[in-house]
């Protein structure tokens, strides 16, 4: 089985292909089965205020164990959204996280939401009700979303986070620098935080990366937004970026992605060595 590309050259048949096919809907499968049966859990990974060292909050990231060991969220939330998961996905994620951010007083959650789950007409109010059975207090909550929504569907997204902000819950700007950086949706859509991606801190020891750094936590912050950099492995990169004027700090220099039952070990630890 031969066919043509777009530039009408012959493709050879490639046994790969069919082989990644294959495989992509045997995971599809699986991912199915784990939501069932609950396989798919949040890790939570610490946010520290750069002046304090204190944590501020946690953010929660999907981890699913398959029986074929862990697999990424790089590999699964796309798949997910692409196979019509995405909802039930992000819904269970809520739903533990909430439940376990409760135990953590004064403790700010972040739960990252799909552009699919934003701009399904049902993602608001449902988020409104979760929030309600939790007992949760919809200011601790905040929901990470990537710029790529509001170009795509921006009247459906402004809908949800109007009728989310009119309750208390804040959103995030995430991996701001990666993409088309606009400027425009910080303000436009009034986010309360924008979050630096860890490409720009990583290029930090290169060439430009320190002006370029600097200029966007300038930026967000002339804008009155305070800015979180994700992906802080050392304390240099800790050092230029708390300089700067950043405001949180995030990253496996603080701490990776762990339990709830390690979070409020962490917790317990850190209370106690301030007291
Ligand atoms: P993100 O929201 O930008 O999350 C930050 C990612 O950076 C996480 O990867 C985190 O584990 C990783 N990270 C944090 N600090 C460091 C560091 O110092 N060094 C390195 N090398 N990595 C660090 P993770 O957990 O693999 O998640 C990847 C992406 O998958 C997330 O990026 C987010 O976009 C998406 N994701 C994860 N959980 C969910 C979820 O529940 N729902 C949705 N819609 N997306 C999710
Ligand atoms: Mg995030
Ligand atoms: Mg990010
Ligand atoms: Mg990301």
């Amino acid at each position: 089985r031969a066919k043509e590309n777009g530039k009408g050259q012959l493709v050879k048949y490639d046994p790969e292909l069919d082989r990644d096919r294959l495989r992509v809907a045997e995971l599809e499968k699986e991912l199915r089965d784990a939501l069932a049966s609950g396989e798919v859990q949040p890790a939570f990974q610490p946010l520290v205020s750069a002046t304090t060292g204190r944590i501020t909050g946690v953010e929660a990231l999907a981890r699913w164990r398959s029986k074929n060991g862990p697999v990424s969220p790089e590999v699964f939330i796309p798949l997910a959204e692409k196979s019509g998961l995405i909802d039930a996905l992000g819904a269970a994620i809520l739903k533990a996280s909430l439940l376990e951010a409760r135990a953590w007083p004064g403790i700010n959650l972040s739960v990252n939401v799909s552009p699919i789950q934003l701009c399904n007409p049902d993602f608001a109010p449902f988020v409104i009700s979760t929030l309600n059975e939790a007992g949760f207090y919809p200011r601790r909550l905040t929901l990470e979303i990537t710029e790529g929504v509001l170009m795509s569907n921006p009247d459906q997204a402004r809908r949800a986070m109007d009728a989310l902000k009119a309750i208390g819950v804040g959103f995030a700007l995430d991996d701001f620098g990666c993409g088309y950086a606009s400027i425009g949706a910080l303000r436009q859509f009034g986010f309360d935080r924008m979050k630096v991606d860890r490409s720009l801190v990583w290029a930090l020891e290169e060439g430009q990366g320190e002006g370029i750094l600097n200029a966007t936590i300038a930026l967000a912050t002339a804008l009155g937004i305070p800015v979180t950099a994700e992906g802080v492995e050392n304390p240099y990169q800790a050092g230029v970026l708390t300089r700067a004027g950043c405001d949180l700090l995030q990253g496996y220099l603080i701490g990776k992605p762990v339990s709830a039952d390690e979070i409020t070990r962490a917790l317990v630890e850190k209370a106690a060595a301030t007291a």
